[in-house]
């Protein structure tokens, strides 16, 4: 309820430019506050992957039914075509009564294969990296003139058997070197990973461990178990923010509405 029950969507603001990190549920109030805006929408979407949770904001955020609105939508896959015949799919009448030729707004779509992504849009560039979760799932790092942000809301850190290389963790450790701040999935608890192990995700834990290893300033604990409640979190803080300070690093529970600015006021 305070912690907030929307799925994965992570507004971005670099020098006025708006980038969109996944397109969960919370897209919907983000295109709700767009509509105040004098000028037209233009926004770059990133999808880390297609899975539900981080896709189906999608057809309710406000700025895919304008005609001035300019979206470019970027997410891992061989071919552009791709992703856009991806999305199109939620949008069936069977899941949904508007259907995907009825977006008015222009979109673009882009696949992301390797190497880093430089977006078009006021020079941003991004690097993805791919990461250990069930279908091709990728992670972000955006270099802004302000701070290094990285984003890797789905992430099995230990456990679970994925195609990565024997040097995906060093790799890992290195995407993440120094960042500002690191969005990581902090699914469930230690005792919570033995049940759900391969599904995907990580403990709160094993984030602090790799944030601690790469120089992370700030970890923002992210991607709660849907199950999860606010009196868990706040249960949980005092240990893992005293765990995370052992590293040198200070952590939050991520939280609807929670704003960070660079360079701090
Ligand atoms: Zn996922
Ligand atoms: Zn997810």
């Amino acid at each position: 309820m305070r912690y907030g029950g929307n799925t994965p969507c992570v507004e971005m603001r670099v020098d006025g430019t708006l980038v969109v990190l996944d397109a969960g549920t919370g897209i919907r109030t983000l295109g709700a506050e767009l509509k105040g805006s004098a000028d037209p929408v233009r926004a770059v979407v990133l999808l880390t992957h297609f899975h539900w949770d981080h896709i189906q904001g999608l057809p309710f955020f406000a700025p895919m039914h304008e005609p001035s609105a300019c979206i470019e939508i970027v997410a891992p896959a061989d071919r552009d075509e791709y992703v856009e015949e991806r999305l199109s799919r939620q949008m069936e009448p069977i899941f949904f009564p508007v259907p995907h030729h009825g977006i008015r707004a222009r979109c673009r779509y882009r696949a992301w294969q390797e190497g880093p992504v430089a977006l078009d849009v006021a020079g941003l560039t991004v690097q993805a990296l791919p990461v250990r979760h069930p279908s091709r799932t990728v992670g972000f790092r955006l270099e802004t003139p302000h701070a290094a942000i990285c984003y890797v809301p789905d992430n099995e850190l230990v456990g679970g058997r994925y195609d990565v290389g024997p040097d995906w963790r060093d790799e890992l450790e290195r995407f993440v070197a120094g960042a500002d701040v690191l969005i990581h999935d902090a699914m469930f608890s230690p005792d919570e990973y033995a049940r759900v192990e391969g599904w995907g995700h990580s403990t709160v834990d094993q984030a602090v461990e790799l944030a601690g290893a790469a120089g992370v300033r700030h970890l923002v604990g992210f991607h709660h178990a849907p199950d999860r409640s606010d009196a868990e979190l706040d249960a949980s803080l005092d240990r893992v923010r005293q765990a995370a300070a052992a590293v040198d690093v200070h952590f939050s529970w991520a939280a609807e509405d929670d704003t960070l600015r660079f360079p701090a006021p």
